[in-house]
């Protein structure tokens, strides 16, 4: 790869090589990405139910209310928009929270994803009929007041072509929000089951030593993880994509999100142990851990609340 997929600039390195694919890095807009990408048939293979985490029933109202705040906060939408005939887009939906969320809000909600089984669970949890479910990804002849489109584009192979299909299908006067990890962040180096655990151990499988050590330190390349994210963004990366989609610079605001309180961590590790007992006895056994960990998560939040450290993702908003 002699240049970047993103800004075509030549400084790009390969950094290492994850599940198979080589994964670079742009020194110029930051971007990790994956080449050479994924076949098509590759992806839908992968996609099909093998990465639908069916929630527990009792958490999907938990997890509706919290999306109606978060959608209520990103789109600037008061508790109820009834009689409004405003439309509401979640594409790559997924479990299809966000689609429940803003139908709870009054407004006209549609939902897209390719998962059979993630699109079986909103029908049978949400509703969701025929009208409301949206076939074709190029979203020809339709447009939305609002699309929202939440940890999806870091799995599209084209990520400029995607950008560009959700702002053609945007009205005008309409907000467009995309959500994705952001790349190198250094919120992540604070998460211990991530950083070490997760990335530095898969990193050990098919490169050296020192070149995974490169790879967490140097270039922190999480959330770039073929073929599931073929992917991880920076603020300029998005940047650039937004510019080439021909988006005037003043339509987009990009922030970060961070992290909740205790996630990734060993608390809530023992939340998933079913047996009280084991529980209570791994608690007393992991104790010190836990008061050690407690102390880095409380570091960790005080450093995001300055805004001292990059947070673990992007909330790219786009208006027309
Ligand atoms: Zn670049």
């Amino acid at each position: 790869m002699e240049e970047c997929c993103i800004c075509n600039s030549s400084k790009v390195k390969k950094i290492l090589k994850i599940n198979g694919f080589d994964v670079f890095k742009c020194a110029e807009c930051g971007v990790l990405y994956t080449f050479p990408l994924p076949s098509d048939k590759e992806l839908m293979s992968y996609y099909q139910g093998f990465l639908f985490d069916e929630p527990k029933l009792n958490k999907v109202k938990a997890s509706v209310k919290k999306r109606i705040k978060e959608l209520q906060k990103c789109f600037s939408l008061e508790s109820s928009v009834k009689n409004k005939s405003l439309s509401f887009l979640d594409y790559g939906g997924g479990t299809g929270t966000a689609f429940a969320a803003a139908k709870e809000l009054g407004l006209d909600s549609y939902y897209y994803d390719i998962d059979n089984e993630s699109i079986l669970f909103v029908k049978e949890n949400f509703g969701l009929d025929d009208l409301e479910f949206i076939v074709d990804s190029s979203l020809k002849d339709k447009k939305f007041d609002y699309i929202w489109s939440d940890n999806v584009i870091e799995h599209v192979k084209n990520p400029i072509e995607f950008t560009n299909v959700l702002y053609s299908a945007l009205e005008s006067g309409g907000k467009l929000v995309i959500k994705t990890p952001q790349a190198s962040n250094t919120e992540t180096c604070f998460v211990f089951a991530l950083s070490v655990m997760f990335y530095f151990k898969n990193a050990l499988k098919e490169n050296s030593f020192f070149d995974s050590l490169m790879a967490v330190t140097k270039h922190r390349f999480w959330h770039c993880e073929p073929p599931r994210h073929l992917y991880s963004f920076s603020k300029n990366s998005i940047a650039k994509i937004v510019k080439k989609c021909g988006i005037p610079d003043h339509q987009l605001q990009i922030s970060d999100y961070y992290l909740p309180f205790f996630r990734y961590s060993i608390v809530d590790f023992l939340k998933f142990i079913k047996r009280p007992l084991v529980q209570i006895v791994l608690g007393l056994i992991l104790s010190p851990f836990i008061i050690l960990e407690f102390f880095l998560i409380v570091i960790r939040k005080l450093l995001s609340y300055a805004g001292l450290i990059k947070g673990t993702g992007l909330t790219i908003t786009i208006t027309k």
